[in-house]
């Protein structure tokens, strides 16, 4: 059987890579290209820092095309569009994220224990974190916030603790979904990048294949299975162009982070997010915002080794609209600023008694965990997946997660997808 999967982020390469093992004949298609981490221009770009000559965030994905940046009214959303997706810029952190599954019925245990074993997962030692991270882990227990050490993908031997995680891994110490797509080649998976699909073909309800631009060129792809795993924003966009509904139910996991000052502090010079704390639908967790630092005028007069940063993780409204084109319409609900102050001042009072001084300053807002365009319901889990998607089209990313989760979400959008290929496989038997 013909299969395309569509996207090689965390749903993409599980849905690849178990198609793979099963027999499928599978072509993967990924609109970005081979990943590589960014950092020759770093040391280049410090100096153009403070003259605010790199403009704002639209640079980023110039300079680094593998991180994309789109911009929705006060949010920057960020995703990777390179082979890996978005799990090349992750900081590594594992969770098993469940927000509202367990209201329709969902339970991915299984495939979170089957994921887990692929995964090197270790707490990062102790003795490594930096200082004032240690001081904040104290401030946190001794104010009741019940803080946890992140579990990590991080393997800390390899690990140089540059704190440039989102950047991409320069020494292959953290273990992102790259992994899975090997596995899926080595099975005889075929995957050509630079190949962004435009819009899915079906003919009287039943998938034909999908129309797919390769440089200057469209062309038509013929499958017997498709599988759409383009990310919350990607599928969506290859819906709605292909005339199918998607629903204004976006999720993007709204991240703020509260600088402050700590002369010497290199709060850099460790991998981000070592510990959390959880309240009320959000993570308080340690981090140095690069993107802030580099782009958002306020932080410009602080250098890095002296910043110290919490950073806020919220489950937001879902409410965010795709438009075919690649528009986004998002913004930031009163409710969900009115719990990000709250989350701000448990973060300013942590760091205040661990001694990091103001000014206290905001960072960018920003999310990138976008999800919920195309939510299962309790009625789609036997088939896993929504009743009015033609025959033989599928959803296998983040897009079918319906909750926003304030928590990682890469776990997530990979057991989702590992449920759905299981779907696929029995369909075939
Ligand atoms: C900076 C950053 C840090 C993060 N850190 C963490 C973390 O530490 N832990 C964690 O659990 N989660 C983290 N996340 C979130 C996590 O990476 C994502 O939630 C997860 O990867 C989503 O999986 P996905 O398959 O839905 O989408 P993605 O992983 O984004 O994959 C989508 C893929 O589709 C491709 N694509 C898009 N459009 C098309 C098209 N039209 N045609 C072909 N291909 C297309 C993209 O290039 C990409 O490869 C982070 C995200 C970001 C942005």
């Amino acid at each position: 059987m013909r299969a395309i999967v569509v996207g090689t982020g965390a749903g993409g390469t599980t849905v690849a890579r178990e198609l793979a093992t099963r027999g499928f004949k599978v072509v993967i298609l990924e609109a970005g290209k081979e990943f590589k981490p960014f950092r020759r221009l770093l040391s280049l770009a410090a100096p153009l820092r403070k003259t605010g000559i790199l403009g704002n965030e639209k640079i980023i994905s110039r300079i680094f095309p593998s991180m994309n940046t789109i911009r929705s009214n006060d949010l920057v959303l960020l995703r990777g569009m390179t082979i890996g997706g978005s799990t090349t810029l992750s900081c590594g952190n594992i969770a098993r994220a469940e927000h509202g599954l367990k209201k329709i019925g969902l339970d991915l245990t299984p495939e979170f224990e089957e994921l887990e074993k692929n995964i090197n997962i270790k707490d990062f030692p102790r003795k490594r974190w930096r200082p004032i991270t240690n001081k904040m882990f104290e401030v946190a227990e001794g104010l009741g916030l019940k803080p946890k050490s992140t579990y990590k993908a991080i393997d800390p031997d390899k690990c140089v603790s540059c704190g440039l995680c989102e950047l991409g891994c320069a020494t292959g110490a953290k273990w992102d979904f790259r992994r899975f797509l090997d596995d899926a080649i080595r099975e005889g998976a075929l995957l050509y990048t630079s190949s962004p699909v435009k819009k899915v073909i079906t003919e009287n309800g039943k998938i034909k294949g999908v129309i797919v631009k390769r440089g200057f060129k469209s062309k038509t792809l013929k499958a017997d299975v498709v599988v759409l795993a383009a990310g919350g924003i990607g599928t969506a966009q290859i819906l709605r162009a292909s005339g199918l509904p998607v629903e204004d139910n976006l999720w993007v996991d709204i991240v703020l982070t509260l600088g402050g000052v700590l002369r010497g502090a290199e709060q850099l010079k460790e991998p981000p997010m070592l510990w959390y704390t959880e309240d009320d639908g959000y993570i308080l967790s340690p981090y140095i915002d690069i993107l802030s630092h580099w782009f958002h005028k306020p932080w410009r007069n602080v250098s890095l080794k002296d910043r110290v940063g919490i950073m806020v993780k919220l489950a937001d409204t879902e409410d965010g609209t795709v438009f075919a084109h690649g528009k986004v319409e998002k913004t930031i609900k009163d409710e969900d600023r009115l719990r990000l102050d709250k989350a701000l001042e448990s973060a300013r009072k942590i760091m205040e008694s661990a001694g990091v001084s103001g000014p206290y300053i905001k960072g960018m807002y920003n999310g990138g965990h976008l999800g919920g365009t195309v939510p299962l319901k309790a009625e789609d889990l036997d088939s896993m997946k929504p009743s009015w998607l033609p025959n033989g089209l599928w959803v296998a990313d983040l897009s079918l997660a319906p909750r926003s989760q304030g928590m990682p979400t890469m776990l997530l959008a990979a057991a989702l997808a590992l449920r759905v290929s299981k779907k696929i496989v029995n369909c075939k038997l």
